[in-house]
């Protein structure tokens, strides 16, 4: 039985390790279309990006493992009838597949050498090159990459502009009020923020704002997003949701018995939350590759998390368990702490700086626990006490 994991990113190296922890000792190949050894991307706009550390490399012996690993090679389509990955280095066939493409960050029109993504290693070295005391820099997307960026840009002893086009900061991810609440934290680093700013166009030397605005930039950081990178399966019949992701069942399989997607590339449906969620975080990566290693061994794993998340910001370490719905009841757990609920049942969880708080709510919401909200809304009394 080969199993071909195509996505050399945390997704793909931690089914690939779960697989052999789960006893599979047949051949299994992981295809990376970056010519690196595998890494890890949350330090790359932390640690990596401030200079702290030279790399973010998985300190996993692939050769020890039975791991084959083919970087810098690229699957560009696939035949799922004849089982086979047409890639830029030859045919490859496989007995199992797993999708693990993550996501590609979105872009803007004709940027020049000055514009930087950060979503790979390549990313973060060349940005962190160019960042340096005095640096002017503009930030486009005040969400989560664009929020880290600017903290290690000012930690840096850049000028640092943020232009973000929605209302606050973080919109789309969170609640207006909590992004409403993280303006300060700009202020207090240094970092100006210009929110219900478009960005027109972006040349060498300055970002052009749509009402006329023009801001001068030595660097420009574009963090305004990533979509599925799913490009290559285009015409394969690998069920694809109205996003781009890969539609996975709710045992991550994709369409075919054979098949299964994970991570940032794929949808799942969500009995717990009552629709299909798309997680681009960490943790999803980690614990979907666990599930597909079991369901690819003979398991009937159903995948259905509580999605957990982390940024760190501006000195604050902001983390969220569950999925908010604004609409869900909301409780307030003194100043850093605010937890949904429906039904009396504990459904998300944000932090800041509260990882005890964290802790026991994304517990609390694993096990459905029925919560006192005049418990939980009191610091003072543990957040697992509040659960009946
Ligand atoms: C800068 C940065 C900081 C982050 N910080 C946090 C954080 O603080 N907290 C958090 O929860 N999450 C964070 N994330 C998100 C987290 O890193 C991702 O959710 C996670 O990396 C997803 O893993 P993945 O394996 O699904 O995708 P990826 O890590 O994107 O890996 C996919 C790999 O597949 C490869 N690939 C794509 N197409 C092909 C192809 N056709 N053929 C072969 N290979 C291909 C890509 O080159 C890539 O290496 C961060 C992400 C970034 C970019």
């Amino acid at each position: 039985m080969a199993v071909v994991i195509v996505g050399a990113g945390m997704a793909g190296v931690q089914t690939a390790v779960a697989l052999r922890e789960q006893g599979y000792t047949g051949s299994l190949t992981l295809l990376g279309a970056e010519p690196h050894p595998p890494y890890d991307r949350p330090p790359l706009s932390k640690d990596v990006l401030l200079g702290r550390a030279e790399h973010s490399r998985f300190e996993i012996d692939f050769d020890e493992l039975g791991i084959g690993l083919a970087l810098g090679r690229r699957a560009l389509s696939l035949d799922a009838e004849a089982r086979t990955i047409r890639t830029d280095a030859g045919d490859l066939g496989y007995e199992h597949l797993v999708l693990a493409t993550g996501a590609a960050p979105i872009t803007l029109p004709g940027l020049p050498a000055s514009a930087f993504l950060l979503r790979t290693q390549d990313d973060a070295l060349a940005l962190r090159a160019a960042l340096r005391p005095g640096t002017r820099v503009v930030v486009v997307g005040a969400g989560w990459i664009g929020a880290e960026a600017a903290t290690v840009a000012r930690q840096l002893g850049c000028e640092v502009t943020v232009v973000e086009a929605a209302g606050s900061p973080l919109a789309g991810a969170l609640p207006t009020e909590f992004g409403e609440r993280t303006r300060a934290w700009y202020a207090a680093a240094g970092a100006r923020l210009l929110t219900a700013s478009a960005v027109g166009g972006v040349t060498t030397g300055s970002v052009q704002l749509t009402d006329g605005r023009e801001l001068p930039a030595d660097v420009v950081v574009v963090g305004i997003g990533a979509r599925p990178d799913n490009a290559w399966l285009a015409g394969s019949g690998i069920p694809l949701d109205d996003r781009g992701a890969v539609r996975a069942d709710a045992r991550l399989r994709a369409g075919r018995d054979e098949v299964f997607a994970v991570g940032d590339c794929a949808s799942f449906p969500s009995a717990r939350y009552g629709r299909r969620l798309a997680v681009h975080h960490w943790d999803n990566a980690l614990q979907g590759a666990r599930v597909v290693a079991a369901n690819i061994l003979g398991g009937e794993l159903v995948y259905d998390p509580v999605p957990y998340f982390w940024s760190e910001q501006f000195d604050h370490m902001v983390q969220v368990a569950g999925v908010i719905d604004p609409a869900a009841e909301q409780v307030a757990r003194g100043e850093d702490t605010v937890l949904w609920l429906r039904k009396g049942r504990l459904e998300a969880v944000l932090t800041v700086d509260k990882p005890r708080d964290l802790a026991q709510g994304r517990k609390l919401i694993d096990a459905g626990a029925l919560i006192d909200p005049t418990k939980a809304a009191d610091p003072g009394i543990q957040l697992k006490a509040a659960g009946v």
